[in-house]
């Protein structure tokens, strides 16, 4: 069945590639994005497919239309973005997903949310399931982001309770791919323009502290099977690639597949870094069927051939803390 489906942050990273993904799916899909860490290059390939709208909107602010299905992507992701206008990230979070949850109501439309990883904070339960809680500082650097998605799944499981508001949450752990802002200060995307310029590598801390690292497709598939799952599955669902690295063994690894001269240097870890995280996907293999199928070697490869055709003079960077 052909469905109305509004992605907000349609435009960036993630939303871009679900865009496309629901667009070639035949479905009629409006893409509402403020540019703010993106850039229209993302979907302009899919401006003149008759099924896709782009409306330049900020989710701080509410809009009215009618629709079956929102995914709720919306939200700086990247550290150096969501510390840039804290206070915005927060708005962009909890007023955002007030104004969606409403259109939602409204519609009777169904609703996911782009959870986190980073609701465990530093995580003292490892690898992470999602009945964990979580260990967040509300006061910090990365609160602003972590507490934001803390209080718009809290907002999802109210809607749904008073009003059964059919929800969708999904936890997202790292995530790197074609289209990550080269600019976005995300360890994946420093390391591999760092190494294809033959630049030093800046491994903050000592490298030792861990990531799980998920390509792009196979946390796309997981996130638009969640939202076709059944409506009794509202528990939030980690998605996200179990394989853990530490930071060094990355940095390593995109010097070997860059072929890259560059030297690894230390700088001092940011406040509040979590040491490790790792998702435990059982949740998501029992109900959605779902585990991914790029291993890092594979993705990093393919994203690193993508870093090479673009031209890094294209991307604006929205911030300056890169
Ligand atoms: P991104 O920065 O590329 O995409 C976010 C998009 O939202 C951008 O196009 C941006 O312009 C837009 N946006 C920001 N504020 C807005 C607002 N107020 N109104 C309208 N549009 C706005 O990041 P991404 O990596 O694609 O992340 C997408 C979602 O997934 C985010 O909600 C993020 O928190 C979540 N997520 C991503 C990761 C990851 O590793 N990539 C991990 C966990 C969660
Ligand atoms: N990191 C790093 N060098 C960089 C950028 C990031 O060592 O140039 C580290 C960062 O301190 C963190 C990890 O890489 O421990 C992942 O950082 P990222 O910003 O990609 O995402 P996070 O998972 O922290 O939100």
């Amino acid at each position: 069945m052909i469905k109305r489906i509004v992605v907000t942050g349609g435009a960036g990273f993630l939303g871009s590639h679900i865009c496309e993904r629901l667009v070639d799916d035949g479905h009629d899909v409006i893409c509402l994005d403020n540019f703010f860490t993106s850039q229209k290059s993302n979907v302009a390939h899919l401006l003149d497919r008759p099924n896709f709208e782009l409306i330049r909107h900020d989710i701080v602010h509410p809009i009215w239309l009618e629709v079956d299905e929102i995914y709720n992507m919306a939200c700086p992701a990247a550290p150096g973005h969501y510390q840039y206008n804290p206070i915005k990230t927060l708005k962009t979070s909890v007023v955002g997903a007030i104004n969606m949850l409403g259109m939602a109501k409204r519609c009777n439309a169904k609703i996911l949310q782009a959870s986190t990883s980073e609701v465990y904070g530093d995580p003292e339960v490892h690898p992470q399931i999602e009945d964990y809680r979580g260990s967040v500082n509300p006061i910090g650097p990365r609160a602003c982001y972590d507490e934001g998605k803390r209080a718009a799944e809290t907002l999802f499981a109210d809607y749904n309770r008073m009003h059964r508001l059919r929800i969708k949450l999904v936890r997202i752990f790292n995530t790197y791919g074609p289209r990550m802002h080269p600019f976005d200060g995300r360890v994946v995307s420093n390391f591999i323009r760092q190494a294809l310029a033959n630049e030093p590598i800046t491994i903050f801390g000592d490298g030792s502290q861990t990531r799980s690292f998920c390509y792009r497709d196979d946390l796309c598939e997981g996130i638009i099977r969640l939202m076709n799952s059944p409506d009794d599955l509202i528990e939030p669902v980690n998605i996200g690639n179990p394989g853990e690295y530490t930071i060094g063994e990355l940095a390593k690894m995109i010097v070997e597949l860059t072929e890259s001269s560059s030297e690894l240097v230390y700088r001092p870890l940011p406040a509040d870094d979590p040491t490790r995280r790792q998702p435990n996907i059982d949740r998501a293999k029992r109900h959605l069927d779902w585990e991914p199928q790029i291993g890092l070697r594979e993705g990093l490869t393919k994203t690193i051939e993508w870093f090479k055709t673009i031209d890094a003079e294209q991307f604006r960077p929205p911030t300056p803390n890169y």
